[in-house]
């Protein structure tokens, strides 16, 4: 659509457009395989910013984006507005609420939030990377590093401020219907300019990681895989099989190999845990060993996510199952002799992720016992990449019961309707359908995984 945009919209923040100084650094976030090109961008400061910019887009019939960190890029607009809302840094606690509570601001980090809590004693539930936005992991459910003892972040908050698509903000707490709806799809009914968010008292975990060397993966995988069976809900635990890039920044006993990392997470006493572990360490030698009892705000070490923006594409399963056959028909085809590189890694699911909170949050597909998911660089050029994404689906099927839509990374047919279905069942994608149809049926939040509104 071409729009002279001569008309701005009336907000404090700054305002891009292309070939503005700043627009390019605005628009740039974690994802750098592609990224927005809006018509123009609007640097909220504040709700009444985002407000401001949705009516603005809505008058103008202009589709909206909204991006904080860019760890979550699905579809990159060409067009429309931008809401940028990497300002909106503000951050309080209440530790006194009989649940203590932090409200966030739109553009908070992990970081931000995982420090202002500690002040108090406190621990939110985030997930891995400690750069990821707040409001964006709330928003595709919110898979936690504690994710087996306190379920899906989603299910835990409290209210959410939000703008919709007739430029509309509305407090909203689990009562309205909208709420629920709002918490698992990512964006679609309108931009969050805040939340409330539980906090629990968590100071201290029993954490960290667990590192095998190439001859040790494959029975560390059988090994995990056996031990998650009958592993207490305090105990939540992933693992992640690569061979790690052979470049300087990487430790010298790792650099170039294909190794598999255990993730553990604990909350029970330490030496629960020490017990826990221990068939883990008789796996044989570790290159690493970093479990111990360690401070909530250090707790970013047990996955040590990337921290620099970087390319990635990503699929992932959500599995009814993990058999010995499903891990042996897997290692074939994303091992160390896989054609195109891949990071393959199982998080372990159950305990309370099984039970949906009182908001009734838009997150399906809770039966799933573990989380499978790969990352490779995205295409360049041929199609070997989507080829081995497809054939790890394919190999998967049989245990598959759908797929994490927080953890599914890509361009064009990557990110396109089908793929967010998979995400919901059908009759709660029907329903989201109908509710998008009624609250923004001009699809102006479109820059997501899409739900289309029903006709
Ligand atoms: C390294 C890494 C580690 C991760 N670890 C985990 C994990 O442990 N658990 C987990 O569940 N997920 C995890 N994720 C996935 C992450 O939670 C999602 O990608 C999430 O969408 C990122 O949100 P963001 O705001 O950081 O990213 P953005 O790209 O800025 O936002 C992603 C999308 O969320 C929507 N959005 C963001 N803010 C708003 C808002 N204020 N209002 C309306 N819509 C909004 C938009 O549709 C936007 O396109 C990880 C991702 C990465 C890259």
């Amino acid at each position: 659509m071409t729009h002279s945009l001569t008309e701005l919209p009336a907000v404090a923040g700054p305002v891009f457009r292309p070939g503005d100084a700043g627009y390019d650094e605005e628009v740039t976030g974690f994802q750098t395989a592609y990224t927005h090109r809006p018509a123009l961008v609007v640097g909220a400061l504040h709700a009444e910013d985002v407000r401001a910019a949705v009516e603005y887009a809505a008058r103008h019939g202009l589709p909206i984006a909204v991006q904080a960190t860019g760890h979550g890029l699905s579809v990159a607009a060409a067009e429309g507005v931008l809401i940028s809302t990497r300002r909106m840094r503000d951050i309080a606690v209440d530790p006194l609420a009989r649940t203590a509570r932090v409200g966030v601001g739109a553009g908070v980090q992990a970081q931000g939030q995982i420090a202002a809590a500690a002040e108090y004693g406190l621990a939110p539930l985030n997930g891995s990377s400690p750069t990821v936005g707040v409001i964006g992991y709330h928003l595709g459910g919110g898979l936690g590093i504690l994710a087996r003892t306190f379920g899906y972040a989603a299910d835990h908050v409290r209210a959410i401020d939000l703008v919709t698509a007739d430029g509309r903000l509305r407090h909203l707490t689990p009562d309205d219907e909208l709420f629920g709806a709002v918490l698992g799809t990512g964006g679609n009914f309108g931009v969050v300019t805040a939340m409330e968010l539980d906090l629990l008292p968590i100071t201290t975990v029993y954490g960290g990681q667990l590192t095998f060397d190439t001859r040790l993966v494959e029975p560390a995988l059988e090994a995990w895989r056996l031990w998650t069976r009958d592993v207490p809900e305090e105990m939540t635990s992933a693992i992640t099989m690569m061979t790690m890039p052979d470049i300087p920044v990487i430790p010298e006993p790792l650099r170039g190999r294909y190794i598999a990392t255990i993730n553990i997470a604990y909350t029970g006493p330490e030496r629960d845990g020490e017990r826990l572990v221990a068939p883990l360490r008789g796996i044989g030698e570790r290159l690493a060993d970093t479990v111990r009892t360690m401070s909530y705000r250090e707790t970013d070490t047990i996955y040590s996510d990337p921290p620099f923006p970087h390319a990635y594409s990503a699929t992932n399963a959500l599995l009814s199952d993990l058999t010995s056959d499903v891990t042996q028909a897997l290692l074939d085809v994303v091992g160390a002799d896989s054609p195109v590189p891949v990071v393959a890694g199982f998080r372990h699911l159950g305990g309370a992720l099984r039970r949906p909170g009182p908001a009734d949050a838009a997150i399906d597909h809770r039966a799933a016992e573990y989380l499978a998911r790969f990352i490779t660089a995205p295409e360049s050029g041929g199609t070997a990449v989507r080829d081995r994404h497809d054939l790890i689906a394919e190999t998967l099927s049989p245990w598959t019961i759908g797929h994490s839509l927080n953890f599914l990374y890509g361009a064009g047919d990557w990110a396109d309707e089908s793929q967010t279905r998979i995400g919901y069942t059908q009759q709660t994608y029907g329903h989201l359908a109908t509710m998008k149809a009624n609250l923004d049926p001009a699809n102006l939040f479109r820059y997501n995984r899409n739900i289309r509104p029903s006709s």
